[in-house]
């Protein structure tokens, strides 16, 4: 029996475990991964707004948080599949065999990147599908490129691609794009970005790799094939919520719903990170939200 068991070890799963170890509760995190870190693993572009350090990506940022995590004193297993959660009995059954039990739950699963799910999306992983315009603008450079979505993410990305590629087309399903104001008034003086919006990406398209993609501006109108060497699509997230969603009440897009505690409509059970968090998914945010989870726990053992 633990004090505490933590599913996901990410940013927000990390230091939810490093406060509930300062505080002396007998931790445990469980991650299905190889590697602890979580998003921190597909943070390629510098991290700048971390009040006190500066990472030049989420893989710089994890070897500070290594550090500190090396002297902590909790329990940490990687390559743990889960195979069911009881959040009301608050039991963890590994594909292992093992079952596990503990006072409090912290879920700290994170989310995943929402797919268009058109043709084309899967085949061409590696051969033109682009996971990170920081990362792989270099192998893109001299190309045209497609960028679908109206984010921040999708227009930070069309603006570095830009930077390389002679043209790119951002392609956003809605009237007016959400990226913050920052963003679109570079895009709206970078001549190398056309932006399609009331439009869909409807395929992809190419032999061995990426040549064209299929485009319907506003209903009605034929779509067009337009030629293009990569295509990155960043229209947001999905939370991992798939082993206890019926257990739990989540909002209408999926992500679990907290209090300002961190706690979730299960008694003893917490979320912590983007899971619980669709608003401000930050790294501040996801750290902040793991001490409050801690402090909170802590609090509620004490009073036992
Ligand atoms: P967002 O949820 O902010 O935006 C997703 C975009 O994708 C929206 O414009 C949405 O359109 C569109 N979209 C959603 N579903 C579909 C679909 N099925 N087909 C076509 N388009 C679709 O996600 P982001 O990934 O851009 O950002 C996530 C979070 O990360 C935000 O909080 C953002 O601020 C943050 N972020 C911060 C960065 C930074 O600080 N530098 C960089 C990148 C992201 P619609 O508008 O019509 O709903």
């Amino acid at each position: 029996m633990h004090d505490v068991i933590i599913i996901g070890a990410g940013p927000a799963g990390l230091s939810t475990a490093f406060w509930c170890d300062e505080l002396g509760l007998d931790t445990l995190v469980v991650e299905q991964a190889e590697r602890i870190g979580g998003q921190l693993h597909r943070v390629y572009n510098p991290i700048e707004n971390y009040l006190g350090l500066k990472a030049r990506n989420g893989e710089e940022l994890l070897e500070l948080f290594v550090r500190d995590i090396d002297s902590a004193d909790f329990d940490l297993w990687t390559q743990a599949s889960i195979t069911s959660v009881d959040l009301k009995a608050r039991r963890v059954s590994l594909a292992s065999g093992e079952s596990l039990q503990s006072i409090a739950i912290v879920i700290a699963t994170g989310v995943r990147p929402r797919g268009l799910g058109v043709p084309g999306e899967r085949e061409f992983v590696g051969k033109g599908l682009i996971e990170s315009g920081a990362r792989d603008r270099e192998l893109f450079a001299g190309k045209d490129v497609c960028v679908v979505g109206g984010g921040d993410a999708a227009v930070e990305n069309a603006l570095l691609l830009a930077e390389v590629c002679p043209t790119v087309t951002l392609v956003h399903r809605g009237k007016k794009l959400r990226a913050r104001r920052e963003f679109t008034e570079r895009l709206q003086s970078n001549h190398c970005i056309t932006v399609f919006t009331e439009s869909v990406l409807t395929r992809i398209i190419g032999d061995e790799s990426v040549e064209a993609v299929e485009i319907q501006r506003k209903q009605g109108l034929k779509p067009f094939q337009l030629a293009v060497r990569g295509v990155l699509i960043r229209i947001g997230v999905e939370p991992n919520t798939e082993l206890f969603k019926e257990q739990l009440e989540t909002g209408e897009d999926g992500f679990v719903k907290v209090n300002s505690q961190q706690e979730t409509s299960v008694p003893m059970v917490f979320a912590v990170g983007d899971v619980s968090n669709p608003i401000a998914p930050t790294i501040n945010s996801a750290t902040g939200a793991g001490a409050t989870a801690a402090k909170t726990i802590a609090a509620r053992l004490n009073a036992r």
